[in-house]
């Protein structure tokens, strides 16, 4: 995996060759002893990394893991998927729901929380796991629904006619076969007074190639408006072949926006913010939202200080165009919206 040049440095080969998505989904590491010998990271890491992972396992895409420099165990890109000791910690105000989810879930797999749209769980997995995600407890094993639940689900869609977006969110919904997320677009498309259809994903970022033939298949060719807000942080994680996924996706009339989340010792500067939205724009994504951390438990140190980062986003707003500013947000359980900052 590991190959080092005639000048010493030593890089990572690319993923596998000619694997497909699903190959390479399976093929993600998934224990921290391979992240850190793949990295040549010394093992003084190992005990700290043990303990969150025994909370929340490590899953990490070769893709994903070929943008890191070996070595470095500040790589922003590391930051976000290696468990640290600090996740063991207890944090007053950290908690396992942050978002209070569990009180807006009418029935397995669908949370109905904001006016006009549903959130719908097509996934209980996901291809990379992010260190301070929001759903790091949350109950999939609660949430996979049988297909006599998905029928319900798709009756109360049908029976509420304020919804007019249906938002796929998981884990990661791309995790889906294409077959499984062809018949579900199809069938939301039938409901006429569905509008949009959008997909929360992480899987065009850490494994491009899931972009493939088949899922441009269905997701072109819907009646539906087709939104996909990525989840990217940090310039790094933009290569050749993101751009490329992207490119794919909107010539098949996909509107690309991105979310990030403030995270310490990731992307906690105006210099990494701003060459992170002129990344987004060049491969046609719009700066969308940039969350402060949801107080999750296991994550609190990346945490950032409210005044911290609104006075980020205003040193931001005189460095790049206004469109390039995504708006600072967080997420309040019993908010009509998400609320800015
Ligand atoms: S891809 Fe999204 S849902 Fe999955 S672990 Fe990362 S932040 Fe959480």
């Amino acid at each position: 995996m590991i190959t080092r040049t005639s000048d010493g440095v030593q890089a990572i080969a690319a993923h596998t060759p000619n694997a497909d998505w699903q190959t390479q989904l399976r093929e993600v590491i998934r224990d921290p002893a391979t992240l850190l010998d793949a990295l040549s990271l010394p093992h003084d890491l190992l005990a700290g990394a043990r303990g969150g992972h025994a909370q929340f396992s490590v899953r990490v895409p070769r893709a994903y893991l070929n943008r890191m420099t070996p070595g470095d165990r500040d790589d922003p890109l590391l930051r976000q998927v290696l468990p640290l000791t600090q996740e063991t910690d207890s944090v007053t105000g950290f908690v396992t729901d942050p978002l209070a989810e569990a009180d807006h879930t009418p029935r397995a797999g669908l949370i109905h929380k904001y006016a006009g749209r549903v959130l719908l769980i097509a996934s209980a997995g996901c291809a990379i796991n992010c260190r301070y995600c929001f759903r790091r407890h949350f109950p999939y094993e609660d949430h996979t629904p049988s297909m006599t639940e998905w029928q319900e689900t798709l009756d109360y869609l049908r029976n509420d006619t304020s919804i007019t977006e249906a938002i796929l969110s998981g884990g990661d919904p791309l995790v889906s076969s294409d077959r499984r997320l062809a018949w579900l677009c199809e069938a939301l498309a039938e409901i006429p007074h569905l509008r949009r259809l959008r997909i929360h994903t992480r899987l065009p970022v850490v494994i491009p190639d899931r972009i493939n033939e088949a899922l441009l298949e269905w997701l072109g060719n819907t009646r539906l408006q087709r939104v996909m807000v990525l989840h990217i942080n940090h310039p790094r994680e933009i290569d050749e072949h993101v751009s490329a996924a992207c490119q794919r996706l909107r010539q098949v009339g996909v509107t690309l926006l991105n979310q990030s989340v403030l995270l310490r010792h990731v992307n906690d500067s105006v210099d990494t913010l701003a060459e992170l939205s002129e990344r987004l724009f060049e491969v046609g994504i719009q700066p969308y939202y940039l969350h402060v951390l949801d107080a999750v438990a296991g994550a609190a140190h990346f945490d950032v200080p409210d005044d911290e980062a609104r006075s980020l986003v205003a040193r931001l707003r005189t460095r790049v165009s206004g469109f390039l500013v995504p708006r600072l947000v967080r997420e309040i359980p019993e908010e009509a919206s998400k609320t800015p900052l």
